[in-house]
């Protein structure tokens, strides 16, 4: 266990949490300023842990998933997915810090035990060992900073930061738009291929929930029954959750339309925008945005 000290302040047991109870710093050496050349890569962690606005969690799946980040930092990739790509291209950088919003894993946790004999885990375990790069997830705080880093990324992706609510953050009122006008809108400014709709394109709107990812089909649910959007737009859905709920709202005849954007597509501006929010912590760091992009081939 680590020793608790009650006058430590949160930055000061961020870097405590971090240090885990192997390796126990003394906290004038982890909180020395120092050109971020030489911060190892716990360090670093550490640094942005304390930059947010929120209070360290007990439990997250924010952790490492990968490597050993006691090692010094020589350049961070920011991307949805440490996929195969973005770690070849991270090594081509130089870059040993991938922090990746989503699994690396295939799992909500990465738990790998089940995946031993996976010649896929293999290959990424062993690709990721050869190069020395630590992949560290970067979620549960980003989406819990003020503001929201995923969703202020978007909004500036679309250029609708005006437009937010500032009681509730996920809720825009918008000029007038056709359900139609705002899905080309957010394809053409996220680069999106393809994404899907319920609801009648001509419909107007004005009032719009954005709630990139995959928030759960609950949240999505309860977030319409209480803000009532023209329209919501989301990452990704179960297929026999919202989706259903929109099409009965629709037979219903209620003016409530839902776009349905793709998870990854989605939260990607989110990680771009990091890398503006990282820039000033790291002075002297290259800081490079890698983006995973969508998985899938639309035919
Ligand atoms: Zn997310």
């Amino acid at each position: 266990m680590v020793p608790f000290n009650a006058s430590l302040n949160r930055r000061q047991f961020v870097s405590v949490l971090a240090a885990g109870s192997a390796v126990f710093l003394p906290l004038s050496d982890i909180r020395a300023v120092r050109p971020t050349g030489q911060l190892s890569i716990k360090e670093a962690i550490d640094r942005i842990i304390a930059a947010i606005t929120q209070e360290p969690y007990a439990s997250t799946v924010d952790t490492v998933k990968s490597g050993d980040p006691s090692i010094p930092l020589s350049g961070i990739v920011t991307t949805m997915f440490a996929t195969l790509d973005v770690i070849r291209k991270a090594a081509a950088l130089k870059a040993n810090l991938i922090i990746a919003h989503e699994p690396t894993f295939y799992n909500h946790t990465d738990d790998t035990g089940w995946l031993e004999d996976h010649d896929v885990f293999r290959f990424k375990r062993d690709l990721l060992a050869t190069h020395n790069i630590v992949v560290w997830r970067f979620h549960d705080y980003w989406h819990a900073n003020k503001p929201d880093g995923i969703r202020q990324g978007v909004l500036a992706a679309v250029q609708w930061e005006k437009y937010q609510r500032k009681d509730v953050p996920s809720l825009l009122r918008i000029p007038a738009m056709s359900l139609r006008e705002i899905a080309i809108h957010f394809k053409k400014q996220l680069g999106i291929t393809s994404l899907r709709t319920i609801g009648d394109l001509a419909q107007r709107c004005e009032t719009v929930g954005l709630l990139p990812g995959a928030p759960g089909g609950r949240s999505q649910m309860m977030f319409t029954r209480e803000h009532t959007p023209d329209v919501l737009i989301t990452g990704e859905l179960q297929e026999w959750e919202t989706s259903e709920y929109y099409r009965d709202l629709a037979s219903m005849g209620r003016k409530q339309s839902l776009i349905v954007l793709g998870h990854s597509v989605s939260e990607e501006p989110g990680m771009r925008w990091l890398v503006d929010w990282l820039k000033p912590k790291f002075p002297g760091t290259a800081i490079t945005h890698l983006p995973s992009g969508d998985p899938f081939t639309w035919l």
